[in-house]
């Protein structure tokens, strides 16, 4: 099997208090933290919370089929377009990986085509070496398939013979 990197629950907990260090370091202060759903909302949330960050937002960008299998873009959801606005901003966009970059890059020109934004800067946990946008903070860079916590197993299916409250 192809090596991979893995990512705990534990090990995601000092990730993002890690990189919330870095922002905090730097002085950036963030007026709001935008989530790229899925995989950014669980970094996005811890670091709001790290940041002292009330304001969020979370943006809905599908690239990924399958392992290593993607449509030819990342495609933002319509449905969750609609911008709280960002003016006079200064956002952060959190996301888990930036593989090819591509999804961070369409979420940031998002971002800066808003009017006004004050400033948007970007965190992920993970690198990949090839990512075309150099994220502004990172945690770790890596070339292989990374295993998250959150999205390793699959979904969770009815267990048989359960019984719903409607069913008494
Ligand atoms: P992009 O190629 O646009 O930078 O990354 C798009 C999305 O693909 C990421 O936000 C992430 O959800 C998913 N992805 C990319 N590389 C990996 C990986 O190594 N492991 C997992 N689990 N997801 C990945």
């Amino acid at each position: 099997a192809q090596e991979r990197e893995i990512l705990t629950w534990e090990l995601n907990g000092v990730a993002c208090r890690e990189l919330a260090q870095m922002v905090a370091d730097d002085k950036y202060v963030p007026d709001i933290i935008i989530g790229i759903a899925r995989g950014g909302l669980i970094p996005a949330g811890a670091m709001a919370y790290a940041l002292d960050c009330k304001l969020m937002l979370s943006l809905n960008v599908e690239f990924y089929t399958g392992i290593g299998e993607t449509l030819s873009e990342p495609v933002m959801l319509p449905s969750l377009l609609e911008s709280s606005g960002l003016h006079d901003q200064r956002v952060l966009v959190v996301d888990d990986v930036a593989d090819t970059g591509k999804t961070l890059k369409l979420v940031d020109d998002f971002c800066e085509q808003q009017g006004r934004v004050a400033e948007v800067r970007n965190a992920v946990i993970y690198q990949k070496p090839h990512t075309i946008t150099t994220p502004d903070y990172c945690w770790r860079t890596t070339d292989k398939w990374i295993n998250f916590p959150w999205s390793v197993d699959p979904p969770v299916v009815e267990t048989r013979n359960a019984t719903s409250e409607a069913d008494g």
